[in-house]
């Protein structure tokens, strides 16, 4: 876990999610044919679970397009996923503005130069462990796991243990499946 400032933690309303190298490791895997495989944790997905239960909306947002990513979102049902965006920082503006909320509700976890601007943008930018070093530089948290090995669970759990909330959210959580 890292720390996060109860205020800022507070705030957050809308945590993004870039795929590559965030919710999987940075390893594009490509079969003879271009088919693709992605390895996902299962406690990413069980934090994501528990981020909703809280109240936090939780967004897919790719540079790429793969039917895994819709697949993965639709099990856990996140229903916020934008594929193919190569502005990401647009592409959060925009989902900022439709769900009605300022940038500093947003929480925006990305491991590459790509994700440079949302992270230097939204209110708790977040840079993985194994983020390439530009990233770290803007990023205001950067988890202590790496991306694909438990980085979304973990900022998760720093969310809501800033709030004060990891322990009830799991209880809840756990009541409700
Ligand atoms: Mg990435």
């Amino acid at each position: 876990m890292y720390t996060v400032d109860p205020e800022v933690a507070t705030r957050i309303k809308l945590l993004v999610l870039d795929v590559d190298g965030v919710l999987t490791n940075a390893s594009l895997v490509l079969g003879p044919a271009g088919e693709e495989l992605k390895f996902f944790s299962a406690r990413d997905g069980i934090g994501i679970k528990v981020a909703q239960y809280a109240g936090i909306e939780v967004a897919f947002l790719s540079a790429r397009s793969s039917k895994i990513v819709s697949n993965r979102a639709e099990t856990l049902g996140v229903k916020e996923v934008h594929q193919g965006e190569q502005q990401k920082l647009h592409a959060v503006k925009r989902m900022a503005s439709r769900l009605g909320l300022g940038l500093e509700e947003v929480a925006y976890v990305g491991d590459d130069i790509v994700d440079l601007a949302p992270v230097a943008a939204v209110g708790m930018g977040v840079a993985v462990a194994d983020a390439c070093d530009d990233l770290k530089e803007v990023a205001s948290h950067t988890t202590t796991v790496p991306g694909g090995g438990g980085a979304v669970r973990e900022t998760v759990e720093s969310i809501l243990t800033a709030r004060g909330g990891w322990k009830d959210a799991v209880k809840g959580y756990l009541a409700s499946i």
